[in-house]
Order: structure tokens, then sequence, then C-alpha cells
């Protein structure tokens, strides 16, 4: 990036931080200004700051949700997995592997190719399953007029207009830190995003997802996951949902790192429930975004059927107290709320299985996806649907009382 980037940070004293109860953290309240330049989109290593997006086991019993609907046949969106040695000789995780691919293709319409490359490996304990995105930046201003940009003939996203410009912007950040002048996304993203030559510029992999091996999988969910064992597919789709974007900077700074670079799906971060916590569009645009670990912390959307969902907060951490245990780069886990959001969710339960939700294609939505409807169903299988998804959440309740309980592992 060029030197005429750099941050040039003002501080607002302690405009935007009441109603924060982790009153140990130093936090700053910092907007961008003077970053005007156009910038090329370009690399981005955070040697030392990006951590691996995780998805870690838990303790509980059987969810399952409708498995996805089939392939809608919307476009040339298009996941490409390219198997390491260990999968390619394992057919079985293969086909699971694909059947994931094909629950995101199913309603994405965006006319490009993700290439994700995959393996199983021995991983860290309790860790499921790890996606290294291949991240590139730009300046603020161009990501933010690209989100604006492609979101501008989609009805449901009025909002995307209203991101803040460079001009407006203002994050919560950690005393001590600085605020890049720039935006971050996946390589997927960003070709979503419209941008073009990606994969000429920097190399055909959009990121890179490894299982752990040290699981027992079930690789065919179709019969239900077999006692004990963790669902193959439901964690290739989780990964995939990564390496597409659904990310928080805020496992990085949670991480040590320095300069808050934040990530496309960030600016819908919010502090919960605090005066910094938007009501309108014009809050949304001039509220500070949050990317302090341990604030309990929603993607905002100010309207719509669910215009706010909880996040995970990050990785336990003496530095920020209040932490929920889990990386931020997630949907707030169903076994601290009983609520269960999405795919995204922080972690997977022996026998559970399901494929992306709304709330989870309503994030790369916001990011800059488009995302097609659920066509309308015959009355009958309204029907059939409804009474499904009514069972289903009554049993999730159950289970997740049960779940908090026990208490969680990794
Ligand atoms: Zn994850």
């Amino acid at each position: 990036m060029s030197s005429t980037l750099r941050a040039r940070l003002v501080i607002v004293p302690a405009l935007l931080i009441t109603g924060f109860s982790a009153s140990a953290i130093d936090e700053i309240t910092v907007s961008l200004s003077g970053n005007t330049a156009a910038a090329t989109v370009s690399p981005v290593t955070l040697a030392g700051d990006m951590i691996d997006n995780v998805f870690v086991p838990r303790t509980g019993n059987a969810l399952s949700l409708e498995p996805p609907l089939p392939p809608l046949n919307l476009g040339t969106f298009d996941i490409v997995i390219s198997p390491g040695p260990t999968l390619a000789g394992n057919a079985a995780a293969l086909a699971a592997f694909n059947r994931a691919a094909l629950a995101w293709e199913a309603r994405i319409s965006d006319p490009i190719t993700i290439t994700i490359n995959a393996d199983l490996a021995v991983l860290g304990a309790g860790i499921l399953g790890s996606t290294s995105s291949v991240l590139l930046q730009g300046s603020y201003t161009t990501i933010r007029d690209a989100m604006v940009a492609d979101a501008s003939n989609e009805a449901d996203d009025t909002i995307t207009a209203s991101l803040p410009t460079s001009g407006q912007f203002v994050a919560t950040i950690p005393g001590g830190t600085t605020l890049s002048p720039t935006l971050t996304g996946s390589k997927a993203n960003l070709k979503a995003l419209g941008f073009a030559g990606l994969d000429g510029a920097f190399g055909t992999s959009d990121g890179s997802i490894t299982f752990n091996t040290t699981f027992a999988f079930d690789f065919d969910n179709s019969n239900g996951v077999g006692a004990g064992l963790f669902d193959f597919e439901t964690i290739a789709a989780h990964e995939i949902g990564h390496a597409l974007g659904f990310s928080s900077f805020v496992d990085s700074v949670n991480a040590g790192a320095t300069s808050v670079q934040l990530l496309t799906l960030d600016l819908y971060r919010f502090a919960n429930n605090t005066a910094a916590d938007p009501g309108t569009a014009l809050d949304f645009t001039v509220f500070a975004r949050s990317q302090i670990p341990g604030v309990d912390a929603i993607t905002d959307e100010i309207n719509g059927v669910t215009p706010e969902r909880r996040m995970s907060t990050g990785l336990t951490n003496v530095s920020f107290p209040g932490t929920d245990g889990r990386q931020a780069s997630h949907w707030k886990a169903d076994e601290l709320t009983g609520n269960f959001i999405g795919l995204m969710d922080p972690t997977l339960a022996p026998g559970q299985f399901y494929g992306p939700q709304d709330s989870d294609f309503r994030a790369l939505d916001l990011i800059g996806y488009e995302i097609a409807p659920v066509p309308e169903p015959t009355a009958i299988l309204v029907a059939a649907g409804l009474l499904g998804i009514a069972g289903l959440r009554e049993r999730r309740k159950t289970q997740s009382r049960r779940c908090e309980e026990r208490g969680w592992r990794t």
C-alpha cells in the first residue's frame, strides 16, 4: 500500500463508549479522514495478526435442520474444490465436500468461480476444521463504494447505501491500536463485489480448508449422523462460509494486532444494547463500529425481519475480559443463548448437521453477494415445512439447556 493511505486518526474522547461493561479495557473511538485516494486492490499478509477461523466441537446432543435446497441453477456461481492428496483419496469425504459447496451454490448467483484448496491433516486439539482465506485489501473508499454499488439494484439491501463514507466512518478500537484506512475482504468476497482479474493477479486459490483427522467424521448425513461422530458436510459448509467472507477482524485484535483493519462484515458490527447500537439508517451511518473483543456485538442491518443478530466476542483473553470463548468471526453460540442463528455458529456437537440458513446467506448478501430468495413452495410443502421447523425449534431449546448445564469444552 502506498504511503498516501496512512490513517490520520482523530481521537473522539469517550463519545460513544457509554454502556460498555468491560471497564478494564482502554477504548478509543476514532474516525477516518483524509482517505480519499483511490487504491488498487492488493494482497495483504497480516503476519501474526490473522488467525485461522476455526470450528470447534462441543458436547451436546443432535440438532438437525432441514437439508439445504437442491441447487436452483441460478447462474454460473461455482465453488471448485481442489483436494489435497488425503481428501482426494477419500471419495466419501470429497463427495460430502462437494455437497456442501452445492448448498451455497443453490442460492448465490454471482457469475464467479471460487477455488478452495482442501485437505485433512492433524490440527490442534479441539479444532474440527480451519480456514485460511486469501485476503485482499483496498482503500476504505474503494471497497466501500464497491459494496454500495453492488447492492444498488437489490431492493432488500438499501441499508448498504447508508454505509459511512470515509469522512463519516467511526470505529471503537482498543487503546494503543490504530485504525487502518482500509477495508479487507476475502478474495472470494471481492470477486462477488465485481473486482476482476484477481485470479490472474493473485493466484487461483481463494482459501484453504483443513479438517482435523483427529476427529471421527460421518461423511454421509443422508441417514443421520452416527453416534459420537461429527458431520463432515456441515463442517465443510461452515468453513466455506468463512472463505466466502464471513469473518471479523476482532479475532485479530484479540490476537494482538495493533493496526485495526476492518473486514467487510465488520461494517455491520456494533456494540449491542449500548448508546452505539443503531436504530435508524442515520445511526447506522454515523455510529461507531465495534472492534473490541469481549463486547457484546451484533450484526445490525436496521430493518427487515431480523434486524440484529448477535455475534461471538472472541477467544478467552485476559486483556479483554468478557469474551465468550468463541472466535468473533461467528454468530453467537446457541449453547450460550438457546437461540441457534445459523451455520456460522462457532461450535458443533456430535450428531448435529445443518446447512447454510437464511441468516448465513443474509450475511453474505450484506457484504456483496447476490442471493436469490427461496422460491414459493406449494401449499402442501409449506405446511410440511412449518411443521418440521416448529418441531426442530422445540427440540433445540431442550438440547441447548442441557448443553449449558454440561458446559462447553474444546
Ligand atoms: Zn468458524
